[in-house]
């Protein structure tokens, strides 16, 4: 197996790795193994940082602060722009990374990683102009946007570079520093963009450092952090509100989802399948946004039901390295863990998997077949539960109320999706369901300038947007009386 360290000599070796705090390269002196999820082998050591180091990065991004926030804002655009760059430069190199610590295959590590590219140059662009509310012969009222200091951001192992990409961006830009802290499934990617950076940026503006969840608890609970961009799991989410409460941060919330797909009478089953696969099983499932309960009328379910089955057959699960590989491993052995438990409670309840239902553990590779199970009862822990792996409930409906309350019928609202050929109920069923983002006939299209978050306990803030880079910024009224005598 080949490691591709980032720099200066690609070796296996944990030295290879380290953080990157005020602008050096610094390793520490307890490290943690990273894995290869299709092979279950170490591919890396990476730091644990220390108390002190994280204090240390806070420290040198409140000191960065000071000047970067002074910087005009085109400079720290062109800045992260060229950011952008350097991944497009290092495109081969953060796609194998990203495959060997992620797991995902050639096709998602390219969408990924030059979707990180264009996020970089594509938020670079926007700007929150000072605005005139009023301007008479009394007073003039400007509001303005300011930096708030040094960002906090938290990533989970699905997306890595970029959900990191999606909490840089948009700090830089509007004046802000950055400490990142990636997930310890895969922090070898973000890591690889933390060297990167400081070809483009001064000293203690992009800070990485890595460690597992208690780091994260003494980010949310650092002083001298002002905001916390998070990305993860509801519960997790919790404990970051709680936590950044004491201090009053800011906190941007991205957290899980029970997507529903709503498939209405009128679909062509044999066209429709293999879009309503990819919406469900895109990166394995591990997907904040996969389609998680797919409601399919009555009159096609069958249809829909065994198109799917046929459609699912054609599609390679595998090593992510191997060429013709669709679909990779579950990501690390504890997400392994939970998905089987899925598995396990279908089984138990008796419920019809109408594809897959078995997991082979004799081979090497946390891997899950893909799996359907035929109309399970409402109330299944399939269900009411975000999987998180390839395990998808295919549900019958009837009724057009019913189909949209019972979508409805969940704590999370992240996203949700229509497929059907009758514009106005379309249109009509999407705007009833409760969801931050509604694909009609689509799913999984996100762009820099459309804003992306969760209604109820999918979230907090969004992300993207003129609206997610206002969230990394304070709002400033100045109200000036033109009559006064003073
Ligand atoms: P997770 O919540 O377990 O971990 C996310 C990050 O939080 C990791 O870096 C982890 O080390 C850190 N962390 C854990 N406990 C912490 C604590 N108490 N305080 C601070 N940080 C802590 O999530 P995960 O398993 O890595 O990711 C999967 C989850 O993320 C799923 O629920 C998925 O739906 C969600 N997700 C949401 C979005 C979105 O945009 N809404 C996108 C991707 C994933």
């Amino acid at each position: 197996m080949t490691i591709l360290a980032p720099n200066p000599t690609p070796t296996a070796s944990s030295e290879a790795w380290t953080m990157i705090i005020d602008g050096e390269q610094v390793a520490a002196e307890k490290t943690f193994s990273v894995y290869n999820p299709a092979t279950e082998e170490v591919i890396a050591e990476a730091p644990d940082a220390t108390v002190a180091q994280l204090d240390r990065a806070v420290a040198s991004g409140a000191r960065a602060f000071v000047g970067w926030s002074k910087t005009p804002i085109d400079e720290r655009g062109k800045a992260v722009a060229a950011l952008g760059d350097l991944i497009d430069e290092h495109a081969e190199e953060f796609m194998a990374l990203l495959t060997q610590e992620q797991g995902k295959p050639r096709a998602g590590a390219e969408w990924e990683v030059y979707g990180s590219a264009i996020w970089l140059r594509e938020i670079a662009r926007q700007r929150l102009e000072t605005e005139v509310v009023l301007d008479d012969d009394d007073r003039r009222v400007i509001t303005r946007y300011t930096p708030l200091g040094v960002v906090g951001a938290i990533t989970p192992w699905n997306f890595p570079i970029l959900l990191a990409v999606w909490k840089i961006a948009p700090a830089l830009v509007a004046g802000n520093t950055i400490v990142v802290k990636p997930s310890p499934f895969t922090p070898l990617t973000t890591l690889l963009l933390g060297r990167l950076a400081q070809q483009v940026l001064p000293a203690g503006v992009f800070n990485v450092v890595t460690g597992g969840d208690e780091l994260g608890k003494r980010i949310t609970s650092h002083p001298d952090i002002a905001k916390i961009a998070f990305t993860g799991s509801t519960e997790t989410g919790r404990h970051v509100a709680a936590s950044a409460a004491a201090t009053i941060k800011r906190v941007t919330l991205e957290l899980g989802g029970n997507d529903p797909a709503i498939v209405l009478a009128d679909v062509d089953p044999a066209a429709v399948a293999p879009q309503l696969f990819w919406a469900a099983f895109q990166n394995n499932a591990q997907f904040c946004n996969a389609s998680k309960r797919i409601y399919i009328h009555e009159d096609v379910y069958d249809a829909v039901r065994d198109a799917l089955v046929d459609y699912a057959r054609t599609v390679k699960v595998g090593n992510g390295a191997e060429e013709d590989t669709q679909l990779g491993p579950i990501q690390n052995a504890p997400q392994f863990e939970k998905v089987k438990e899925f598995f396990a409670d279908s089984r138990e309840n008796g419920h019809v998997f109408a594809l897959g239902g078995e997991i082979d553990e004799s081979q090497p590779g946390w891997f899950v077949p893909v799996t359907l199970v035929d109309n399970p009862p409402e109330d299944s822990k399939l269900v009411v539960e975000e999987p998180f792996g390839p395990i998808l409930p295919l549900l019958k409906w009837s009724d057009e109320d019913d189909v949209v309350a019972r979508a409805n019928d969940t704590v999370w609202g992240l996203g949700a999706s229509v497929w059907g050929n009758h514009v106005e109920t379309l249109q009509r069923i999407a705007e009833r369901l409760e969801a931050g983002t509604v694909w009609v006939n689509e799913v999984h299209q996100y762009s820099p300038y459309q804003a992306f978050g969760g209604h109820k306990q999918s979230g907090i803030g969004c992300e993207n947007s003129l609206h997610g880079l206002n969230e990394y910024t304070n709002w400033q009224t100045i109200t000036r009386s033109k009559n006064a005598q003073v």
